[in-house]
This record gives structure tokens, sequence and C-alpha cells, in this order.
């Protein structure tokens, strides 16, 4: 079965020669990292290659070769189209346009299998995992920008090797890209440690509003507060990394205002709870301790929607 797919997804990167490869909105460390090191791997191949990001790349990740080639939109057509770290084709914004992706590779047990060949491993701690390990059974090589890229998507995604689903396969494949030439201590240092005075600010508006109900903590980040932050970016800036320390709490959830009148919702969870059918029961997904949703409504109706949810989740071990 699994031979049979990758000798598919092999055939599919060798005899296309112009390439899409798309990730979801609001890119994540791995959707950027999983989409460099895929994309650079390719154009050592000779590919011709797109990489389109309907967010653009945040300035965390701009230091990564060929970041300054990833596109708003595509233009043309393909051989193939490619998605990466996306459990859902509406989580690659407009990047689709209608079209059926060729190959989903992705790591969210949320996924729902939407492209033609579907490489979907939910153990794997990162989309950059994945290709970290498949790149070479696929003939494409690791070069030292390759390996950047997908060390710094692995390191986002497990908080700096420290989420509850790290095993010994992440730490392998690390040290692997460590000996194609990626400098660890300085990826990890501008991917998680580094950060802007207006992140920082922002940080404190959210962290001034944090409620507490029992095991369940809660904030919110609205667009008075990113606006009086000067933060410019759409997203929480990591805050929830944050929040999941706190002792008392199993959940913490965090609300992000949005411009479109939705509100991003991002759940966090202790070992022993699976936040990820919360969140697709209100049309997101993600990861049993890590996931989100975008939700239609304003703070008032969202809020409280939310809360009972997970409320009532928490109710089932009490
Ligand atoms: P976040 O809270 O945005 O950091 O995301 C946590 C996890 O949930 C990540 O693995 C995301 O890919 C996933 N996720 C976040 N938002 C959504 C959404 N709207 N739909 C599906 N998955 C999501
Ligand atoms: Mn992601
Ligand atoms: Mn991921």
């Amino acid at each position: 079965m699994m031979e049979h797919l990758h000798a598919d997804i092999r055939q599919l990167l060798h005899n296309s020669n112009r390439i899409l490869i798309l990730s979801h909105i609001r890119p994540d460390g791995d959707a950027v990292g999983s989409m460099l090191g895929l994309g650079l791997s390719l154009l050592e191949l000779g590919k011709d290659v797109q990489m389109v990001l309907s967010d653009g790349v945040q300035r965390t990740f701009r230091h990564l070769t060929g970041a300054e080639n990833i596109l708003h939109h595509s233009s043309g057509d393909f051989d193939a189209i490619i998605t990466l770290d996306a459990s859902d084709p509406r989580r690659l914004g407009d990047g689709l346009e209608g079209r059926t992706p060729d190959l989903n590779i992705d790591h969210h047990v949320t996924n729902l299998n939407f492209a033609r060949l579907n490489f979907v491993l939910p153990e794997a701690t990162a989309t950059a995992a994945i290709l970290a390990e498949y790149l070479p059974v696929w003939g494409l090589p690791i070069t030292k920008p390759v390996a950047e890229a997908l060390l710094t998507g692995m390191v986002t995604d497990t908080i700096g090797f420290r989420t509850s689903n790290m095993n010994p396969t992440t730490l392998r494949l690390a040290a692997t890209l460590m000996e194609a030439g990626a400098d660890l201590p300085e990826l990890y240092k501008r991917a998680l440690i580094n950060r802007s005075f207006a992140a920082t600010r922002y940080w404190g508006l959210g962290l001034s509003d944090l409620q507490r109900e029992g095991r369940l903590a809660w904030t919110t980040l609205t667009l008075e507060n990113r606006k009086a932050s000067g933060y410019t970016g759409t997203d929480d800036a990591d805050l929830t990394n944050v929040l999941s320390g706190i002792d008392e709490c199993d959940i913490v959830v965090l609300f992000i205002e949005q411009k479109e009148g939705t509100v991003k919702v991002s759940w966090r969870a202790q070992p022993g709870w699976d936040v990820s059918q919360i969140a697709f029961s209100f049309g997101g997904g993600g990861h049993s301790a890590a996931a989100g949703a975008d939700i239609p409504g304003t703070l008032e109706e969202v809020r409280p929607k939310v809360l009972e949810a997970t409320r009532q989740l928490l109710d089932t071990k009490k």
C-alpha cells in the first residue's frame, strides 16, 4: 500500500515540471519551513516551482533562504499542485482556486484527504519532519537551505522539541538536518526566542485580560490591542505558548479578533485531553494538544459558545 503511494509520489515529483506548492493561511514555521524545504529541493532538480502563501511570510521566518520568492498568488498552469500542513482546502485561503491538488502532505488527525494522493501521518510532529524523512526516499536532495527550512518547521511545531507528541524519530531527523548544515541554536533563537517590541507589547495586552475558571483559562487579543501595540501580524504572536504553561489549567483558549468579522480561536491542552474534536465541531481542526478554528461572528457571539463547549469537555473528567 505505502510502497505504491511512495512510487506514485516519486513519479509525480520527478515527472512534473511546473509545480505549485501551497500551505495554510496565517502560516506558522511548519507551513513556511515545509514549503521552502520541498520547494528548494525541487529547484535543485531543475523544476519550475511556484511557492504560494495567501498571507505571505511573517517577519519571523524571512531570514530563510528562498522566503523572498514566496508569492501571494499563483499564476499560470501547473503539472502538479502540492499542499503542505493543511488539513482542509479552506485552510489554503484562495490558493487552490477550485483546483483539486495532486498531493496533500500533512500531519493533522483531522485531515480531510482532499487531494488525489494523500500522505497524512498524524504521529509525525511536523509536516517538515515528514519531508525530512521522505525527501531522500523520493529521490530529492537535502541541501543546507533545505535542512534549515525543515529544521525550522520541526522546531516551531514542537515548540523547541518539548510538545507531548515528541518522539525519538524527530530528534534523529533533527540530527540529520544539523549534519546537512543547519545551525540549530541560531534557527531556534530566530524562530522561537526573538520577537519584536510590538509583539511583546501585544502579549502584555493579551495577558492583562487573562481569566480563569478552575482548570480552564482564556484571554482575548482584540483588533484594538493589535493597533495599540503596533503588532502587524494577524495571529497571536505565539502567546499560546505562554498560556499553555499555566500550572493550574488543563485547557487554555485564546480568542483573536479578525478584521473579516471572524474570531480565530486557539486551544491548547495538557496530555490526556483532545481539543481537536471541539475545534473540528467549530469548522476547524488540529491535533489533540493544539487545535484552532476560524469562527464567524463577533467576540461576544463566539466566546460564550466556545467556552461552553470547552467546559463540557472538561466536565467529562470531573
Ligand atoms: P493555532 O492555534 O493556529 O496555532 O493552531 C493549532 C493547530 O490547529 C495547528 O496544527 C493548526 O494547523 C490547526 N488549526 C488552526 N486553525 C485551524 C483551522 N481554522 N482549521 C483547521 N485547523 C486549524
Ligand atoms: Mn501549521
Ligand atoms: Mn504542522
